[in-house]
Formats: structure tokens, sequence, C-alpha cells
């Protein structure tokens, strides 16, 4: 079956995005499993969070989104931004990002963490974009930091493919839309990547245009690669799922 055959259905990310903030947040305080030194944007540390509000087929965190209660333990904002200051500076990087999971979930912590971050570290957020696009405010106390580039993660090309994917209802898919309109009114720096190994040339043309008018420079779309970790392969076959092998998944090294 090709993901735009999935009929309409799935769950509220929404509501599922206040299920995850309750596992995972408390006051100022968020929920991580792990900070790291990670080799991408040339090197960057990062800290992975728990929680998340889609439930991605293709997930490579796949068991810390279903049940973050399991993994981690609360870290205040301030002890993040030390860690993450603490590894940029030992290994001679220029960028920061929180991963893992959402880190949208917990708005609270995140503004905080930014508040807390030096300005000569880039911050890249790394996010699905539900909530920026549900909440226009959430982008505009965003926009307050320089440091600041947003990298939105868009789930296949359309309303059919976002369902098929991350299993939330299919207009979901225009939040993540939202999410770029909403950044760019308020001034924030962005760029849409999408996961296109399971779309088809005429849903990946679809895309550009409905990006072309939020912005020109977003039709050039950045390709998210499909990597199968873990029981990545798995889930997707039980799902159905058919890949398009013009975008071939590949292999962890
Ligand atoms: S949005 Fe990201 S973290 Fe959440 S389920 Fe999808 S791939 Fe995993």
């Amino acid at each position: 079956m090709h993901a735009n055959e999935f009929p309409p259905a799935g769950f509220d990310p929404l509501q599922k995005a206040e299920m995850a903030a309750k596992a995972t947040c408390r006051g100022d305080h968020r929920k991580y499993y792990r900070f790291r030194p990670a080799k991408f944007y040339g090197g960057i540390a990062t800290a992975d969070c728990l929680g998340c509000c889609l439930r991605c087929k293709f997930c490579w965190s796949w068991p810390k989104v279903v049940s973050p209660g399991r993994f981690g333990r609360f870290y205040a904002p301030g002890q993040v931004s030390a860690k993450l200051t603490h590894i940029a500076l030992a290994q001679g990087f220029h960028h920061i990002r929180i991963s893992g999971n959402e880190p949208t979930i917990g708005r609270v912590h995140l503004i905080k963490v930014l508040e807390l971050l030096p300005q000569n570290l880039l911050f890249i957020l790394e996010t699905n974009g539900i909530l920026l696009g549900h909440d226009p405010s959430y982008a505009e106390d965003l926009a307050r930091f320089a440091n600041l580039y947003v990298r939105v993660s868009l789930k296949g090309c359309n309303e059919a493919e976002f369902y098929a994917l991350s299993g939330a209802a299919s207009d979901g898919f225009q939040l993540q839309v939202q999410a770029l309109e909403n950044l760019v009114r308020a001034g924030v720096k962005t760029h849409p990547a999408v996961m296109i190994s399971f779309s088809t040339p005429d849903t990946i043309a679809g895309l550009r245009k409905r990006l072309r008018a939020i912005d020109p420079g977003f039709e050039d779309i950045e390709v998210e690669e499909l990597v199968l970790y873990g029981d990545v392969e798995e889930r997707l076959a039980k799902a159905n799922l058919s890949v398009n092998y013009s975008h071939p998944p590949v292999y962890p090294v």
C-alpha cells in the first residue's frame, strides 16, 4: 500500500503533546536521557530530550517516544545550558541543539534554556512544528533569539502521507506547514526538511508549490534521509509502507 492510499483517521497531536508534557515536564524542568557531542552540522553539542506528539514509523528514538517515563531524569534549564556549553567548548563546536524527541514540548523550559545559552553558539531547533503551527505566539517568543535557527521536519509531502507516517490525524500536516509560515512572519530564520522516502514525484512537486507560496526559498527542500535504525524496517513493514527507491533508505554505520 502507498502512503497516499490511507483513509483519514489518527490521533490528535495536540492532545498527545499535552500527554507528553505531563510525562516529561515538571515546572521549568524537562526530562532528558543523554548529553553528547554529535557529528551533524560539522559538530554539534546535543541534549537528547524525552516526549513527542507524533509517532513516526521511521523514528530512530521509538522506545523513548512511546515510553518516556521509563528513561532519563529531570533537568533544570541552567543544567541543560551548562552541559551543552561545556560540550561545545570542549569539542570546539559552534552549534548546539536539543534532539532525541520533540524540543518544543515544555515551552517554558526551552525558552529558559535559550535565554541562558551563550550568544556565540548557534542553537538549531529541530522540530516537527506542530506546536509552533498551532500557536503563533510561540514563534514570536522565539524571534527574540538572534542565535536561533529552526529546522521544521515535515512528515511527508501532504496530509495523507503525514497520517500514514506519523499516525496523527491528517490535518496535523497543515500545522507543520503553518509553523513555517508563523516562523517567517515572526522573523525567525527557518527552513523545511522533508521525509520524502514514501512520496511520489507528484506529491513532492505539490509540496514544493505549497511551500513556495510561503517563501520562494522553501522550494529548495532539505531531503531527510530514512535511516533503518533498530526495528524501523519491521515497523514500516507492519504499517505496510512502501519506500520510493529514488530516495532509498540507508543502514546506520
Ligand atoms: S517527530 Fe521526531 S521524535 Fe517525534 S516520533 Fe517523529 S521522528 Fe520521532
